[in-house]
């Protein structure tokens, strides 16, 4: 009997295990393939997963896998640029982008080291029951029983599923995207965390472990086979719309590609209830968003957290089950439910309208004035829907990033 079965050793199944495991429980992760996975994924992360690595006392084994930091952000929006220094908020203002199998395999080797028990090639095919609870978990020929069954199975989750976790959110695929890794791409003079707006695409890209580059290409939805092109897996239309981007035609002059195009129409922002008798979900599994939030990571981690909060005191009798159940619901969807929520409108943000350039361009020309105009409105905004609040709070947040300055007021107490 485990105290915890946790479906799924990606990022959000290593983290709880990890987590869990320090916290004393009897731990098992069972992943249908090899471990460490490689996930396809562009693996930005930033100061929250960073100092999350810190506690856990694995950032120094993070950063010596090679993985530059990023201290500064660069944006190139409708002819406008803005580069600047990450805002000093944490102990750790950069970017980092690690390879999944690599962020993973750190993190599963500390879950062994707690403690914890990992099984590959061992995929979950049912859920075992008693009554409406979650028990345990089997395969093709074994099965084990658990206090809380964790699925940490990814988008498709089948023990989301299997629970009957009903669907909370789904805002449908608003954007697609392509992505490659390379080698010897032209360098900026200081690693930064890249961002180019050219003709309704964003191009995303970045350093990251194994001396590899990743270069993301996203665009509405709706240009999906026109950005694939002519062959199936997407390699013409993604170097061809590369190619049309002057900046990107001399950084990548001299690269080489080294991983087939990754590329999907069907990457859906949705969201499913996280938590049942007996069951909880996690990472991908709980709440699925475009990699534009750039949250993937973040949200795995904070779900360990939750859950380390919350297992634990239910196992040894300390918490009530139910009251661990409705604790983490809550915590997932203030935590990550409700900033995908109200974040959803700015993936649109390709659609910028010609009334609108003049704007942007502002923006990128002159930050300190945005910044100004949001704080100065911050008490029209405290009157705002909690969610619309959360958006334009986030504006002023990176608004204040862009910047270098400290954060700007807290928009729901007004000055
Ligand atoms: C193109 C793209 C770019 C992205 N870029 C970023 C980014 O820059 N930054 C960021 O933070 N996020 C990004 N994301 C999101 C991020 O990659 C995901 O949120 C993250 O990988 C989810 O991790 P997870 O552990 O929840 O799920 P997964 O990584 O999907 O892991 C699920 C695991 O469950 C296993 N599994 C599934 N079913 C079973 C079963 N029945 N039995 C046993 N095991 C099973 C699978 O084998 C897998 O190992 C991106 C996503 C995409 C698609």
């Amino acid at each position: 009997m485990y105290d915890a079965i946790i479906i799924g050793g990606g990022v959000a199944g290593a983290a709880s295990a990890t987590l869990l495991a320090r916290r004393g429980l009897r731990v098992l992760v069972t992943d249908r393939t090899p471990l460490p996975a490689p996930a396809v994924s562009t693996h930005f992360f930033g100061p929250t997963v960073l100092t999350a690595l810190d506690e856990l006392g694995l950032l120094d084994q993070v950063l010596a896998t090679g993985a530059p930091p990023l201290r500064r952000w660069h944006l190139e929006v409708e002819d406008g640029y803005y580069g600047g220094p990450m805002l000093p908020r944490s102990a750790h203002p950069y970017n980092l982008c690690v390879r999944r199998e690599t962020l993973s395999g750190i993190l599963l080797d500390a879950a062994v080291r707690a403690g914890a028990e990992v099984r590959e090639r061992c995929a979950v095919r049912t859920l075992l029951r008693d009554g409406d609870r979650v028990i345990g978990v089997a395969g093709a020929g074994w099965q084990e029983k658990s206090h809380v069954v964790i699925g940490a199975d990814g988008r498709g989750s089948a023990t989301a599923r299997q629970a009957g976790a009903e669907t909370t959110f789904d805002a449908g695929a608003l954007r697609c995207t392509f992505h490659a890794y390379w080698r010897g791409v032209a360098p900026l003079p200081a690693a930064s965390l890249e961002l180019w707006h050219h003709d309704g695409s964003l191009v995303q890209l970045g350093p990251c472990d194994g001396g590899l580059w990743v270069v993301m290409l996203s665009a509405p939805v709706a240009g999906f086979a026109a950005l694939r092109g002519t062959d199936r897996d997407g390699v013409s239309g993604y170097e061809h719309r590369l190619a049309a981007i002057p900046a990107m035609r001399t950084r990548l002059a001299d690269a080489e590609r080294m991983s087939p195009v990754f590329g999907s129409g069907t990457l859906r922002n949705f969201s499913r209830a996280p938590a049942g008798p007996g069951w909880r979900l996690a990472g991908d599994a709980y709440c699925h968003k475009d990699p534009l939030f750039g949250a993937g990571i973040a949200d795995g981690f904070a779900a360990a957290r939750v859950l380390a909060d919350t297992v634990p005191g239910a196992v040894q009798g300390e918490l009530p089950w139910a009251e661990a159940e409705t604790r983490y619901a809550d915590a997932l969807d203030a935590r990550v439910g409700a900033r995908v929520r109200s974040g959803i409108e700015g993936l649109d943000l390709d659609r910028i309208r010609p009334e609108q350039r003049a704007w942007v361009r502002g923006v990128l020309a002159h930050p300190a004035l945005a910044l100004e105009l949001v704080q100065q409105c911050s008490e029209l905004f405290a009157a705002l829907p909690p969610e619309r609040r959360t958006f334009w709070q986030a504006v002023a947040d990176s608004t204040a990033d862009l910047l270098d300055l400290p954060a700007p007021a807290r928009i729901d107490t007004p000055r």
